[in-house]
């Protein structure tokens, strides 16, 4: 057969050769190419022609030349050899992985070369390389895996999956994957995650699932679909982890966003979001929404005697009670420390919230025993209604917020429904609160003080400093008025601070005067007391600028103060003590009377409250008298205040008072005044000294 040039067997051969994609070379003993094919070159980054002549041990690095000798020496000993992977490095330097054999080439007579063949597997390795990463991953992430065929039979499941389900490969191989399907989920949820997969090749949730022993668990699962190359589903990849144990923390955490942990019941937060609903379904059906503000009274004395796990009892308690006048619908919540809020909706009838509104108070009769201790509490509840007084939300609670205000004002244990002239009242303290502000800075206050008489010398020994408001509208403005309103703002510290100062120098001027061991007593509030910089005030440092000691002023406290004796307190006690400075104990008797504290705090007097001078025809008799044995006892001297008739001073003197203060000597006066009842009383003294001394002589 005649053969075509272009078939001519050696051309063609070395067409081959020149367009093969294998490397082909022949090296000679000496290691060095004698040909070279393009494949060969082009692996190794040179031309042929730079090639010919040249090492092949150029094409190795370093490293690897001494084995690269060693096996051509090899070769040349033994000859073929199998194929084996080798470093390589490209003319520029780069590297690359070459798989290489070779064989015996008898080029030469008498010699043998070497036929080299070449492949650059660089990135068949890199390839490789990805392969076990992803194994590794495979076989050691956290996730569960599990790919299933086309139809949904398991073909593969790694390590974290049996950690989590229980289940082993062999226990798995070839299963339906439906049976890890929860009856937690219905029909059409599998059926939507199916639907996705088909649309999208894709789906991703939470999944109830059951592990081997039947234990429920949440998982976040995404689910993959791989086709082939005829876009066949071929496998679906299942990747999940349990997040039970996050989704209950998740909840835990929205809970205790919504919830109050003592009580159970909604806090302030989830109470705006019920308020709100309450408010649109008032305008919605045309009813009633109420919302009653509700706060224990006494509540922070019980805390503060019993201690707070006794207090959170009580609250858990309350809450029961309150809980058994919500009807449904409403809403019983926990909005602050003692303060709760009940929402009543769908009401028809103003009287109904009435109703629900004495019940509550009716709830907190029976005492609540807590220990061994049997609590007596009560409520005081202000009362806001939806649409009447105002459909907004923010008003509502500010309503209810001022008729709580006077509920607790008018004595505690009633309620109150807010009203305009509430609401007036709340604005007019409001407005206070702001001229306060303005009075300080323009001193718009006087200090008045109040004699107090020794009993058995019918001596002016003490004063009790009174602050007054000239206000330049309103005329005077009664401390019980604006004290509270100094405390609630805060103002009360820089106040109190003017107050003492002025009161240091009037007891200042008596003292070098009239009577060298005169006493001013300075009220003092309890906010002042727990805060920090009080006892930093450089009062002392004032005494002692006129010359005087702790001696010269007496402070006037609460006992709920000492009932409260936070390590704030305790210091600024402690501090006063020290510096001389005698306490008495203001009001004794009206609030959570404690022998325990009289003697711990160091106390020098008690003030016996008005109410009970008042009463000496009644009970108040027997009290006053018990408060005087006891005080003398433990080494306490008595004052009586508010005594206004010779009556009631006759009696407080033959059951042993000490001293008094009352109208009936004099009520707060202007420094210059006491000043001249004191400047008599030495000329009456004086008198009497130069009597006694004229008798004498
Ligand atoms: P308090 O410390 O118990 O002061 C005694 C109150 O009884 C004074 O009322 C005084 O004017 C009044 N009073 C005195 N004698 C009689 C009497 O015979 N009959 C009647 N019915 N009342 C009498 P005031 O000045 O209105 O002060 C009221 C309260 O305001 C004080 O009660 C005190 O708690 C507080 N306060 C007054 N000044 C200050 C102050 O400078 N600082 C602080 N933190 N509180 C003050
Ligand atoms: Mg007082
Ligand atoms: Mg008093």
């Amino acid at each position: 057969m005649k053969q075509r040039p272009d078939r001519d067997p050696d051309r063609l051969m070395r067409a081959i050769l020149r367009r093969a994609p294998v490397g082909i070379a022949v090296i000679d003993y000496e290691g060095r190419h004698i040909s070279v094919n393009p494949a060969y070159a082009d692996i190794y980054g040179y031309t042929i022609s730079d090639m010919l002549g040249e090492s092949f041990l150029v094409l190795f690095p370093e490293e690897a030349r001494p084995s690269v000798l060693a096996r051509h020496q090899g070769f040349l000993d033994n000859g073929d050899q199998l194929g084996s992977e080798w470093p390589a490095i490209r003319r520029d330097g780069s590297r690359l992985t070459v798989w290489s054999n070779s064989v015996s080439f008898p080029s030469r007579p008498g010699l043998s070369d070497r036929l080299v063949y070449v492949l650059d597997i660089t990135n068949h390795k890199k390839a490789q390389e990805q392969e076990r990463i992803a194994n590794t991953v495979y076989q050691t992430t956290s996730e569960a895996i599990m790919v299933t065929d086309a139809d949904r039979r398991i073909v593969a499941i790694n390590p974290a999956f049996t950690r989590l389900t229980g289940w082993s490969f062999d226990e798995m191989e070839g299963r339906d994957a439906q049976m890890f399907r929860s009856d937690r989920h219905d029909d059409a949820f599998y059926g939507e995650i199916r639907r996705t997969l088909e649309e999208d090749g894709f789906w991703k949730g939470e999944l109830w699932d059951r592990r081997k022993d039947g234990e429920h668990y949440l998982r976040e699962t995404s689910i993959t679909v791989v086709r082939d190359v005829l876009d066949h589903v071929k496998n679906y990849v299942v990747v999940f982890s349990d997040i039970t144990e996050r989704k209950a923390a998740e909840d835990l955490i929205r809970w205790q966003a919504n919830y109050d942990s003592v009580t159970g019941l909604p806090n302030r937060h989830m109470f705006g979001k019920r308020l709100a609903q309450g408010v649109q379904q008032a305008t919605a059906d045309h009813t009633i929404t109420a919302l009653l503000m509700i706060d224990l009274d006494r509540f922070k004395e019980i805390n503060d005697t019993l201690g707070h796990s006794a207090g959170d009892r009580l609250l858990a308690e309350v809450s029961t009670r309150l809980k058994e006048c919500e009807r449904p619908g409403d809403t019983v919540a926990r909005i602050g420390g003692d303060e709760f809020a009940l929402i009543l909706t769908g009401i028809l009838d103003i009287d109904e919230v009435e109703t629900i509104a004495r019940e509550v108070l009716a709830r907190f009769e029976a005492p609540v025993e807590i220990g061994y201790e049997r609590v007596f509490s009560s409520a005081s509840i202000g009362i806001s209604l939806c649409p009447r007084d105002t459909q907004s939300l923010e008003e509502l609670i500010q309503n209810a917020d001022q008729a709580l205000y006077a509920a607790k004002a008018s004595g505690r244990n009633c309620l109150y429904f807010f009203t305009p002239a509430l609401q007036r009242a709340a604005n007019v303290r409001m407005r206070l609160a702001n001229d306060l502000r303005q009075a300080i800075a323009e001193r718009q206050f006087v200090v008045h003080y109040q004699p107090v008489v020794d009993l058995r010398t019918g001596q002016i020994v003490k004063a009790e400093a009174l602050v007054r408001w000239q206000h330049p509208t309103r005329g005077l403005v009664s401390p019980a008025t604006f004290i509270p309103l100094a405390e609630e703002t805060g103002l009360i510290v820089p106040l109190g601070d003017w107050i003492a100062r002025q009161a240091i120098v009037e007891v200042a001027r008596c003292r070098n005067m009239y009577a060298p061991d005169f006493q001013i007593a300075i009220n003092q509030s309890p906010t002042q007391f727990r805060t920090a910089a009080f006892s930093g005030l450089g009062w002392v440092a004032e005494l002692a600028r006129h010359g005087l000691t702790g001696k010269a002023i007496v402070l006037e406290i609460t006992e709920g103060l000492l009932l409260n004796a936070e390590p704030q307190v305790m210091a600024n006690l402690i501090a006063f003590r020290d510096a001389g400075i005698e306490m008495a104990v203001d009001d004794f008797g009206t609030g959570y009377s404690s022998l325990a504290y009289l003697r711990k705090f160091e106390i020098d007097t008690l003030k016996i409250d008005r109410s009970f001078v008042a009463d000496l025809d009644g009970v108040g008799l027997d009290i006053c008298e018990a408060i005087i044995v006891m005080a003398h006892r433990l080494g306490l001297e008595v004052v009586a205040e508010g005594v206004e008739t010779e009556q009631q001073r006759d009696v407080l003197a033959s059951i042993g008072c000490d001293h008094a203060q009352g109208f009936l000597y004099a009520p707060a006066l202007p420094g210059e005044a006491l000043e001249a009842l004191l400047r008599e009383q030495a000329a009456r003294s004086g008198e009497a000294d130069n009597r006694w001394k004229a008798s004498a002589e």
